[in-house]
């Protein structure tokens, strides 16, 4: 638990199923229902961030060697507009919604009202572990609910940093966070909650669903996969290489759900060396590998020997760095190791077709990914793939940026994840939809009522 006495007092089962009546309690006294609770929380998010965005830097420099840049941009703004959309928005979410009614209920009113589903648990990953963490908390607390997040232990310094600012700046009698690894999480996991979401990799999603299912909680799934992107000829090459190169090392070094896994097309790339220099071990632009893990699985993925002699560009590593230079390869096998998992990290295989249009079937014959993308002009080829192609989410002639629109929602579909969040989707997530019908006494049609008489079938 955030706090001093963390060392003495496991978070166990015990600590949890405290934790969580202490939040029943909370919600039940109604406190986070009023428009005025859920605002202040969100000004207090935002002032959290405006106030120690050079901490937040801080953390994610500690834990994934982040530039300042990507930090800011990518965290620290991306929460901000959250909590601002939010708030701009707020009172139009939570008016209820104005419905038809049908003539058997005639006469007679109908809306739908959005409650919140009550005490809520946040799973978080460590790739962006600041905006993840708090980009569902935006939705669950405009939504009106107490909430538990539980940020990764693999980012240590941000879970950190987010267990003392929470506490100094969130309603603490409602909003908790609890650090830990597998132990807490399971002692989390075994608690009775009126919604879990989780980011994270789809084999921890399958505990959490498994978890989850013993209380007929409701889950969001964010989880990630293979992310492919399509590159037609006829392009403008250079600005689409930017932005494959952006949505990729620029995002995290790789490590980002959404970051492009691998290309087909029937081209190769350059611009990489304009971006990260000769050396790009030395870059200050790239964020090292999280960790020594994470950096073995993906040396495993790169040095498996039918996939090794298939880098054209890149494949330097450094061990006490943790670092992995941008890496292109080409033609790597289809039964290689890194055309079967997701890679999460700096590599990127490109595979060459005859016809383009073979890629849609590559693509449709694994896994649905999180995002997938496409560099055309062709109309034609655009509307196959957006008609064709299931994916969470698609982009045209760029990638991972409809990351940023707030209108859109942000989820998976099949492997790559169950429901969805941002904007008003994550509101949603967390609010049930009561449906609620009003009547007068007016209009009492005999017909409903026994005695059921031939005379009334007839009518
Ligand atoms: P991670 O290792 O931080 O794990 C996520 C959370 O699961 C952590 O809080 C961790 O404590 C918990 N956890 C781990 N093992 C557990 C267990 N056995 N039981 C219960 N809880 C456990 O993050 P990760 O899984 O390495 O994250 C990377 C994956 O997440 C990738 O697949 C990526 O695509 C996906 N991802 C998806 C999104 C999205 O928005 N869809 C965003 C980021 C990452």
């Amino acid at each position: 638990m955030a706090g001093e006495d963390k060392k003495q007092q496991p978070f166990d089962s015990k600590a949890a199923s405290s934790l969580v009546a202490e939040l029943r309690g909370a919600f039940a006294s109604g406190t986070t229902r009023s428009y005025q609770w859920r605002e202040s929380q969100l000004r207090g998010l935002l002032r959290m961030t405006d106030e120690h965005e050079q901490d937040i830097v801080a953390a994610l420099r500690s834990d994934l060697g982040k530039p300042e840049l990507e930090s800011v941009l990518y965290e620290a703004a991306m929460l901000r507009n959250s909590c601002k959309f939010a708030l701009k928005e707020l009172q139009r979410w939570m008016m209820p919604e104005k419905v038809k009614t049908s003539l058997t209920t005639f006469p007679s009113s109908a809306e739908i009202v959005s409650e919140p589903l009550g005490v809520v648990l946040i799973i978080s990953a460590w790739n962006y572990p600041y905006l993840l963490s708090l980009d569902p908390v935006v939705g669950a607390i405009a939504a009106g609910n107490a909430v538990v997040l539980k940020p990764s232990e693999i980012a240590p310094a941000t879970s950190a940093l987010l267990a003392k600012l929470l506490g100094e700046y969130m309603d603490s009698s409602s909003i908790r966070v609890v650090e830990g690894a597998v132990p807490e999480t399971t002692a989390l996991l075994e608690q009775k909650w009126d919604k879990i979401f989780y980011t994270g990799n789809g084999r921890v999603g399958r505990i959490v669903m498994a978890a989850a299912a013993k209380h007929l909680t409701p889950v969001v799934l964010e989880l990630g996969g293979k992310s492919p992107v399509v590159v037609d000829s006829g392009i403008n090459l250079q600005i689409a290489c930017r932005r494959i190169i952006v949505g990729k090392w620029g995002n995290n070094n790789g490590q980002a759900c959404i970051a492009s896994d691998y290309i087909i097309t029937t081209k190769d790339l350059n611009e990489l060396e304009t971006f990260y220099g000769k050396n790009p071990l030395e870059s200050k632009d790239l964020s090292r590998i999280v960790n020594s893990d994470h950096f073995t699985r993906l040396t495993k993925l790169l040095d498996e020997d039918k996939v090794s002699k298939k880098v054209v560009y890149g494949g330097e590593r450094d061990p006490t760095k943790l670092q992995i230079a941008p890496t292109i390869l080409l033609d790597v096998p289809r039964d290689s190791l890194i055309m079967n998992e997701e890679i999460f990290g700096p590599l990127l295989p490109i595979l060459t077709v005859d016809k383009l249009e073979e890629s849609f079937d590559i693509i449709n014959s694994g896994a649905k990914p999180l995002a997938a993308y496409i560099f055309t002009n062709d109309k034609k080829l655009k509307e196959h793939f957006v008609n064709n192609v299931s994916a969470g989410g698609l982009v045209v002639n760029d990638t991972t940026v409809h990351l940023a629109v707030h209108a859109l929602p942000f989820g998976g579909v099949g492997e790559s994840g169950i429901g969805a969040y941002h904007g008003k989707f994550s509101f949603d997530a967390f609010s049930h939809k009561k449906a609620v019908v009003y009547r007068s006494f007016m209009g009492d049609a005999a017909i409903r009522y026994p005695p059921y008489t031939n005379g009334k079938l007839r009518l």
